[in-house]
């Protein structure tokens, strides 16, 4: 698999905090209800930590009270890819940044009072919120850009 964005672990790990390494490079998981975005209504663009791809937007975050920032589609279909992940004993599908290969967390079809049923269940610290405030225009843009 290769990314857009590749970057040897010497320069993630100059890049990134520790806790930042650990959830974007090992796949790891923050605790529930300790993220930063968690219960944020703030509207804008979240972007990813590690390559600061846009990946979602808070007119897609809802509550779903899992303890994580939680989506239930990404900006584009093609910011992200899903693999399968069978690690932990369980057979999830996991989210990562499509431009940087950087974990994001896992989705989920556990969410019926959305659009799509999904959740994007996402590490608050996998993702930067760029709130909206002159650049709704900007946002639209982008995809042509
Ligand atoms: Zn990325």
């Amino acid at each position: 698999m290769t990314y857009e964005i590749e970057k040897t672990d010497e320069q993630w790990r100059a890049e990134l905090t520790p806790a930042e390494y650990h959830v974007l490079r090992e796949a790891g998981t923050e605790r529930p209800f300790t993220g930063e975005y968690t219960d944020t209504k703030t509207t804008g663009i979240y972007r990813c930590r590690a390559c600061q791809a846009e990946l979602f937007r808070s007119d897609t975050k809802f509550d779903s009270h899992c303890g994580w920032p939680s989506f239930f589609d990404p900006k584009d279909s093609d910011a992200v890819e899903l693999l399968e992940d069978r690690s932990l004993f369980m057979r999830r599908v996991e989210v990562r940044c499509k431009r940087c290969g950087s974990h994001l967390g896992h989705v989920f079809d556990d969410a019926p009072q959305t659009p799509t049923g999904q959740r994007y269940c996402i590490n608050s610290i996998s993702i930067d919120l760029v709130p909206a405030e002159q650049d709704a225009e900007v946002t639209e843009r982008s995809s042509t850009a």
